[in-house]
């Protein structure tokens, strides 16, 4: 049968195998549900023989697929002498590291076990070498995708299947491989067979591996019924053995903090892994140096036991996102270790990854999510490690502690055997914390760098002002500040950073601080960042952006330059405000409570109203994302606290449509006309004759035609009135701060 099937298929096999190119990837195209490699090894030879059957759902109709298996090349590689499908042989070819096998016909959604027997010297991906004590091992070592250098499978981490193993050793040796060990026999012959399996946990190939070689082993304990085991080479140094003791609490801390561990057991295993730790699910395989008995490898055990939640079990689902294990596990250690020995530890660790991520990205300008590397090994670096951890830390200091926790455990429980982009990790952080996240995640993760400041900063009375200069990229961040006074008192504070070039007032409680002395930048550690600071003698140029809410005064007057549409526009058209700046409305700060909430009056909506400053500010942004206002106050004290009385009795009044100064109805700033008085009900501000002519062309706007037109009213030009732009141009207020850019501006 099968020579005649050669025969039939040679005729028309490069046009299957052209299509099976064609349809790569192989992922979207089959799904292997489960591996079963039985693999043997011995004392006198390189060569593994090896049986696998895999199990393939087929995700569209196919002739053909492939698995990756190194081909044989030279002494290496790996051999196939049969492929086939419930006994029967199938026609295969290996080429380009790919076993190819193909039939006449699969059907979308057909299972089929295949059958391959293969054998070989592993050119990579099993270590086979000699340990310090000259005493033979083996070990998988497959990240990132290397397992295929001995094993045929979909050799990706987002086609994650069961594994069973069955391994036969001479039977001096010891074993260990993913999943329960389920039985060991003899087979005679001096050898022994050894049966794990995931059953249903499913693993990706990177951390598919098996551990042979004379261990010492060690029940370190249960932590939730998962045993901890130590396996060290044998003869075990003095202490040895309770080198990765740390295992048994940093489980009991993950499974607390993240959620239930996935695999059966957890075995700290000495190898020859070429990493210096390698997180293989269910048995960690260390450096071979790790063990001396001295107890130092801590950190590295909390590093590899974190990516048994994140990278082993919630695994990335492309190489690019792959500090969704790296940054993950970093980060997990450096809680751990906060856990453990308190927030000192944990700051003095941020710093060191913070100074990490500076040096390398000095270096090498990418984003964490970098879609150009393609060697995956390059992605072991410090944006995936320290800046993914760093990305972490910042997203815990947004979202809140609770917040974040609650983020990692849903992501988790989610993702849990499965696979997660980092957009898939981003919907949870905002489900949980009702944040939309989308540019903080793209700032930090999609885009190079990280602020790099310039910072001057001037103290005066009660304000401290700071100009940052941002030198490569525009980030849109909170810098933390401690403002440091003479009398040695702190007061903790934080500008909002967000356009490349700034100036900032910032209120310094001056019965706290009389004289600044310093500032510290970052005093938690909470930013990733690098800045250059220096005091300066003057204040710095033009009017600062005003930071927190308690430098408002009441009878402040917030110049708005909204974006309602055709009115604001019109109004815009019409009027001007100093600087050139386009101010459509203006509200008066009226009311400041006793927990600094702060409310507007205005007219607006069809009546005078008090509105929340919040909202006030939300309503029109700059490119920077700041609100187009700008803060003028009175200089006659008098007028401010006349207004105040004054607005009460305006609250509720309707909205004047037609400008008209006479009736009892107000527009935004015939509002704040009537409020400014002194104290012979003298107005501070004086009426003008109104204009509804384009400021360029001299002729009426088409926008004003039509509007009163729609009152069914002449357009009243030239009788009195006032505007936002005139009152920001008076002479009796003072322009102090903005909150952003008004057109114009
Ligand atoms: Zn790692």
């Amino acid at each position: 049968m099968k020579q005649f099937l050669l025969i039939v298929i040679s005729f028309f096999y490069t046009n299957i195998y052209a299509q099976v190119e064609k349809q790569n990837p192989q992922i979207n195209k089959i799904d292997i549900l489960h591996y079963e490699f039985d693999i043997t090894i011995n004392d006198t030879t390189d060569v593994i023989d090896a049986l696998a059957k895999v199990k393939v759902l087929f995700k569209e109709d196919a002739t053909g697929f492939y698995l990756d298996l190194t081909s044989k090349s030279g002494r290496k590689g790996m051999e196939v002498v049969f492929a086939g499908a419930n006994k029967y042989e199938l026609e295969y070819k290996q080429k380009d590291n790919r076993l190819y096998i193909f039939e006449n016909k699969w059907n979308k959604g057909d299972t089929v076990e295949f059958d391959i027997k293969y054998s070989g010297i592993p050119a990579d991906g099993l270590i086979i070498s000699k340990n310090k004590f000259g005493k033979r091992t083996f070990f998988g070592d497959n990240w990132p995708d290397r397992a295929h250098n001995w094993l045929p499978v979909i050799d990706h981490p987002s086609d994650k299947a069961s594994v069973d193993w069955y391994i036969t050793v001479p039977m001096h040796y010891q074993t260990v491989a993913n999943g329960e060990l389920m039985e060991y026999w003899n087979t005679g012959n001096g050898k022994s067979k050894y049966h794990y399996s995931t059953k249903d946990v499913s693993l990706a190939t990177k951390v598919m591996v098996i551990g042979v070689a004379d261990f010492d082993i060690k029940h370190y304990g249960d932590v939730d019924c998962i045993p901890v085991y130590s396996m060290t080479f044998s003869p075990t140094p003095e202490n040895g053995m309770d080198d990765y003791l740390n295992a048994m609490e940093v489980m009991r801390y993950y499974i607390n903090t993240i959620g239930e561990y996935s695999y059966f057991k957890l075995a700290n295993v000495q190898s020859k892994t070429r990493y210096g730790g390698m997180e293989n699910a269910g048995n960690i395989f260390y450096f071979e140096e790790s063990v001396n008995g001295k107890h130092k490898v801590e950190s590295l055990v909390a590093h590899e036991i974190a990516h048994q939640w994140f990278g082993n079990s919630a695994s990335e689902k492309d190489w690019h996102h792959i500090w969704l294990s790296e940054g993950f596990a970093t980060y997990f250690t450096d809680m751990y270790l906060e856990h453990k020995y308190g927030k000192e530890k944990m700051m003095q660790r941020m710093q060191m990854e913070r100074d990490k991520v500076i040096r390398y990205n000095s270096r090498i300008s990418r984003p964490v999510i970098d879609t150009l590397v393609s060697n995956w090994n390059r992605l072991l670096n410090p944006n995936s490690y320290e800046k993914g951890a760093w990305f972490l830390h910042m997203l815990r200091n947004k979202i809140g502690d609770k917040n974040f926790l609650n983020t990692i455990q849903i992501y988790y429980k989610k993702y849990r055997n499965s696979n997660a982009l980092t957009s898939d990790f981003r919907k949870v952080a905002e489900e949980i914390s009702g944040m939309n996240l989308r540019s903080f995640f793209d700032q930090w993760l999609r885009r190079p760098g990280f602020p790099d400041l310039n910072i001057k900063w001037y103290g005066a009375k009660g304000e401290l002002y700071l100009s940052v200069e941002q030198k490569t990229g525009q980030f849109d961040f909170e810098l933390p500040l401690e403002i440091k006074g003479k009398n040695g008192k702190s007061y903790y504070t934080a500008v909002n950073v967000k356009c490349r070039n700034e100036s900032f007032v910032v209120a310094v409680p001056d019965e706290m601080i009389t004289s600044i002395d310093k500032i510290i930048l970052d005093p938690d550690t909470k930013l990733l960042f690098r800045a250059e600071v220096s005091r300066s003698n003057t204040k710095p140029d033009g009017i600062p952006v005003i930071q927190g809410n308690n430098l408002l005064k009441k009878g402040d007057l917030l110049f708005q330059d909204l974006d309602c549409g055709t009115l604001c526009d019109a109004i815009e058209s019409v009027t001007t405000g100093i600087g050139d700046a386009h101010f459509s409305h203006i509200g008066i700060v009226s009311t400041i409570t006793k927990e600094n909430k702060i409310f507007i009056t205005e007219a607006l909506g069809g009546k005078v109203k008090e509105t929340e400053l919040e909202v006030f500010l939300a309503r029109s942004k700059d490119k920077c994302g700041r609100p187009k206002v700008v803060v003028g106050r009175a200089k006659d004290l008098e007028v401010n606290n006349n207004a105040i009385a004054n607005l009460k009795k305006y609250i509720g009044k309707k909205y004047d449509d037609v400008f008209d100064i006479n009736n009892d109805r107000y527009y935004c700033s015939e509002l704040v006309y009537f409020s400014f008085e002194d104290s012979n009900r003298e107005k501070l501000f004086s009426l003008m004759p109104m204009t509804f002519k384009d400021k360029k062309t001299g002729k009426y706007l088409k926008s004003w035609k039509e509007y009163f037109n729609k009152l069914n009213i002449d357009i009243p030009e030239g009788k009195p009135g006032i505007n936002p732009g005139e009152i920001s141009k008076s002479g009796k207020i003072s322009i102090l701060y903005k909150y952003g850019d008004p057109q114009g501006w």
